[in-house]
């Protein structure tokens, strides 16, 4: 398998694996492509954060490049028929407290895109889409950014849409953990092996392995001695809650056409907040305010965060201040109409974080025939009918110089303070205590 043509394994079949094997196996069709992943891509629970009941896509980004990749994949989402079931033009509300609205009314200036976007005062916005916004709380907000072409998808069915036809096409999903990377002698990757006991090689390795990806690479370091191989302050794994609420009929009418929201705050005060219009299930959904890390001693004397060691990442087993953070968004979202709401379902979603929040799409410097391509940092899910493009120029050398540095592997890193989004308290810190019985 690794003399002749190329192969390839992708590990993780999360967005950025799964993108990677459907653009891969679409330009090469006779290509051996092997998506590993240690859950069923049509399991009833996966730990992967792409796998969900919604997740907001859009291109209102203040950063030029990401408001100009959010636009190509969501051209996807709207035309074409494979993409288009799962994608919803609901529009976004977001109330911002900065000047994130005439940054984004900029972008797609420069973009030369025309959509039904503005700054909208916040009186004239709390009157729109039926006052659902005028409880909300518009503390320090400047002004209302509307979206009318902004939306969410049904991201678990999406996601699985696109694997089955990945392997229509040809690509071969195996599911099985994978213990740590296999190296030759010369330091090369040569394949991977499972948890239990079997390798598989390929020419090209690609780890998509989200927040797992510092917690392999550590235990791929310790097997193969190649020390390098370590994520170090490249890549950190934090968690965040959400939870949704079941709507009445009469709540639902109400809420059923209502845009994606977004609470946006400054770097100093918090990361933003949203909530996604109900599904078809009627369930309304929030994530929260509260990012997480999980420090661990992974081998004796190496601590990184990493997501608790249940093969279901413990997702499910929320602590009560998490689900009071979902209750806190609830608030400074709807206010006295969400008061009496009964917040039912809970998770954490945990992504692979980097101080920038630009996704790492890189070989690894350690090692020939590794590649990374992960790094969601809290909004990767939206790029999903383009990631694999990008993650081919990679493999083909054929990135624009600018896209290779931003997400490379080895580049220069800004401080976490600067972001929002950086994962700072423990998880630790945040959990139920534990009751001791006194016999
Ligand atoms: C609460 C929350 C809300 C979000 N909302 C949005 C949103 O609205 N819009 C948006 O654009 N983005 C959103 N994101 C971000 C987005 O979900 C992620 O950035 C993206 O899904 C990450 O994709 P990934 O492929 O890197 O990782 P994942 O989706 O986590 O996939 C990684 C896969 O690797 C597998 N894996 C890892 N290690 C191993 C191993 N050793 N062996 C076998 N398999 C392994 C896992 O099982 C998993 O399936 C949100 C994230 C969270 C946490």
């Amino acid at each position: 398998m690794t003399s002749g043509k190329p192969s390839y394994i992708i590990i993780g079949a999360g967005v950025f694996g799964v993108s990677t094997a459907y653009h891969l196996i679409k330009k090469y069709p006779d290509a051996s492509v092997t998506l590993v992943d240690r859950d069923a891509f049509d399991a009833d629970s996966r730990v992967a954060a792409s796998w969900d009941w919604n997740k907001v896509v859009r291109a209102d980004y203040d950063d030029i490049v990401y408001c100009q990749l959010g636009l190509e994949a969501q051209d996807i989402f709207k035309f074409d028929p494979l993409w288009k079931p799962y994608f919803h033009e609901t529009g976004i509300y977001w109330m911002c407290r900065s000047e994130y609205a005439q940054d984004v009314i900029d972008n797609y200036k420069k973009l030369g895109r025309n959509a039904d976007l503005s700054a909208v005062p916040i009186d004239e916005a709390r009157k729109m889409y039926g006052g659902l916004f005028d409880d909300a709380d518009y503390t320090g907000v400047k002004e209302v950014l509307v979206n009318k072409t902004s939306g969410w998808a049904a991201a678990g069915d999406c996601l699985q849409a696109i694997t089955r036809k990945a392997v229509e096409l040809g690509v071969k999903y195996v599911t099985a953990e994978i213990a740590t990377l296999q190296f030759d002698d010369r330091g090369r990757c040569y394949g991977v092996k499972t948890a239990t006991g079997e390798t598989l090689s390929a020419s090209h390795v690609i780890l998509c392995t989200g927040a797992f990806t510092p917690k392999l690479l550590e235990l791929s370091a310790e097997s193969s001695g190649l020390t390098d191989l370590r994520a170090g302050p490249r890549i950190l794994a934090g968690g965040i809650t959400e939870g949704l609420t079941q709507l009445d009929d009469k709540t639902y009418e109400r809420f059923a056409a209502m845009p994606v929201g977004v609470q946006g705050y400054t770097a100093k005060t918090g990361p933003f907040i949203g909530s996604l219009p109900p599904t078809d299930g009627r369930e309304l959904k929030w994530w929260g305010q509260t990012i997480f890390k999980n420090t661990q001693e992974v081998l004796p004397g190496r601590h990184i965060s990493m997501p608790p060691p249940e093969p279901d990442y413990a997702q499910w087993k929320v602590p009560g201040r998490l689900k009071e953070d979902i209750r806190y968004a609830n608030n400074v979202f709807y206010g006295s109409k969400g008061a009496n709401w009964k917040l039912e379902k809970h998770r954490i979603c945990w992504d692979a974080f980097t101080t920038s929040s630009d996704f790492i799409i890189s070989p690894h410097s350690a090692s020939e025939g590794l590649y990374v391509a992960t790094c969601g940092s809290f909004h990767g899910w939206k790029f999903f009918p383009v990631l694999g493009k990008y993650v081919l120029q990679m493999l083909e050398g054929s990135l624009s110089p600018k896209l290779a540095e931003k997400w490379a592997w080895d580049r220069e890193r800004p401080d976490p303070s600067l972001n929002a989004d950086w994962p700072r308290m423990e998880m630790k810190d945040l959990l139920d205590p534990v009751r001791t019985s006194k016999l």
